[in-house]
């Protein structure tokens, strides 16, 4: 007989969202926050939101969702609500939701938590500048509004038209809270915030709280540069009497010399410049997560512990726990995301290697725009020669352009043809005549097994150019090279004319031969 379980508290689902701003190029930090919401949301079967904050209209541009979507998407960090593919809480854009925060505003304004204010910007630049030069112990607006009507207000100088709406600031004002990753906080004492502005868009702070509250967002996990706010924002959940979500601030990315990391100052600031750079988007979301958290222990087969730092989103969120996280600002290590970059890349079968690069060389003009079967075919093949030395996908180019030139008119670098020797001519020649005498068919039979594989090409080479004319290796193939290739350095040389057949590689080492 089953028994069911008398009354077991209902867990609730989490909800967690990301809420970057449309103000340009995505910033990384915008992935990095996606991330970690991400991890929890995956790990406790929750919903992740994807809520665009665009009620700062002088910062907003026009592309800059696209790039969102487009880059977030690419990562993999995708998310189950958002203003593309909507959900039950649409709209997920601000500035679509106008209506839904004016009657929080007004409740604010009736039970005297927030006011109107007209002074002007000149006004308000005035006051600052007067309370830096008196270095006056209090600081932010004064209140000469509070408690004026608009016509009381007229008659006072710096006076505008259109009010902003301000949060009265409490003496009390509770400054403390919890943070998931950093415990008990501390926060200073906020000034009166405006909430409305006089365009009449909400300002972040009053928008946050609505939204959060409204699409029923569980945990709040942010940077820590808004630490300062949450004051506010548990003030406005106050107010309005809604229950306030659980707080997490991530640590900011830091330069190596503690700065910032910058849109103005680092490229690797614009999530679009990792896709640029070619870096693969798993090795980023690795990169990502090792920045503030620790590599997964393991026992190994001796009891020994270890750290393994290269892991799966999956295995990432599976062991995902807030107090993991490490609050002091993370260094961004370029070179430790190249180290990544090289062990995701040797990590793909081939064919998918390929089929990353291809757009790539694609753009470089390294590979035809519509290629055949056959050009296709040839470009797996290269991959695999070039796989084990990659470290960008935008790497490939120059490695594998050589493999789509007319054999007659392989270019020849200048740096290449720089570096030859006087006696190229006669090792070319040699080069030719050995290679005329390795059959065509890979594995041929008849001719008693010198078929057209890089072994048999490596041993006729060796023995016509390194034993026959006692040249040092590096002499002996460098214009063999250059022939080929046209390049000082090349993917492997015997295993590229492999690919190239026994006719092109010909054909390529005469039309070199005829130009020294
Ligand atoms: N729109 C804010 C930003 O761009 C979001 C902050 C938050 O997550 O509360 O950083």
């Amino acid at each position: 007989m089953t028994t069911t379980p008398a009354s077991e508290p209902s867990a609730i689902t989490p909800r967690l969202r990301v809420a970057p701003s449309p103000t340009g190029d995505p910033h990384v930090g915008t992935a990095y926050m996606a991330l970690f919401n991400l991890a929890f949301v995956r790990k406790h079967g929750g919903r992740f939101v994807l809520r665009v904050e665009d009620t700062d209209r002088a910062r907003f541009r026009e592309d800059s969702e696209a790039q969102l979507f487009d880059t977030l998407d690419w990562l993999g960090l995708n998310w189950d609500e958002g203003p593309d593919v909507g959900g039950p809480y649409a709209p997920y854009r601000q500035s679509e939701r106008l209506d839904t925060y004016a009657p929080y505003i007004e409740r604010l304004i009736e039970s005297g938590h927030a006011y109107y204010c007209w002074c002007s910007s000149e006004r308000l630049r005035e006051l600052r500048a007067e309370q830096e030069r008196s270095k006056s112990p209090v600081t932010g607006y004064d209140r000469l509004c509070h408690g004026m009507t608009k016509e009381q207000r007229a008659e006072l100088p710096g006076f505008s038209e259109t009010p902003v709406v301000r949060m009265l600031i409490p003496d009390d004002v509770p400054l403390e809270f919890d943070d998931l990753i950093r415990g008990r906080l501390k926060a200073p004492r906020p000034d009166d915030q405006v909430i409305r502005k006089a365009d009449g868009f909400p300002t972040y702070h009053m928008a946050v709280v609505v939204d959060d509250h409204e699409m029923g967002i569980t945990h709040v996990v942010r940077g820590e540069e808004w630490i300062s706010s949450t004051p506010k924002h548990l003030l406005l959940y106050r107010w309005l009497g809604l229950p306030e979500p659980k707080f997490a601030h991530m640590p900011l990315l830091r330069n190596a010399n503690k700065s910032k990391i910058s849109k103005r100052k680092n490229p690797e600031a614009r999530l679009t410049w990792f896709r640029e750079q070619g870096y693969l988007p798993e090795a980023l979301v690795n990169f990502l997560a090792l920045l503030g958290y620790p590599p997964i222990v393991e026992t190994d087969e001796n009891g020994e512990r270890t750290e393994r730092e290269v892991f799966s989103f999956r295995e990432f969120s599976e062991g995902f726990e807030w107090s993991k996280i490490n609050p002091v600002g993370p260094i961004f290590d370029l070179t430790k995301l190249d180290w990544l970059n090289g062990v995701y890349i040797r990590e793909l079968p081939v064919n998918e290697l390929a089929a990353r690069l291809l757009p790539h060389l694609i753009d470089e003009g390294a590979v035809p725009p519509n290629p055949t079967m056959a050009e296709l075919a040839r470009l797996e093949s290269v991959t695999a020669l070039i796989q084990p030395r990659l470290t960008h996908l935008t790497k490939a180019g120059a490695l594998v352009a050589p493999f789509y030139v007319p054999d007659d008119a392989v270019p020849v670098d200048e740096d290449a043809r720089a570096q030859l020797k006087d006696d190229a001519p006669q090792v070319v020649d040699a080069a030719i005549e050995a290679l005329e005498g390795v059959s065509t068919a890979p594995g041929d039979v008849f001719g008693e097994g010198r078929g057209w594989t890089h072994e048999n090409i490596e041993a006729a080479l060796r023995s016509a150019l390194v034993e026959g004319k006692g040249l040092k290796p590096k002499f002996a193939f460098g214009p063999v090279r250059t022939a080929i290739s046209g390049k000082k350095v090349s993917p492997p040389l015997f295993e590229s004319m492999q690919i190239l057949g026994r006719d092109a590689t010909l054909t390529r080492l005469k039309t070199f031969r005829a130009s020294l």
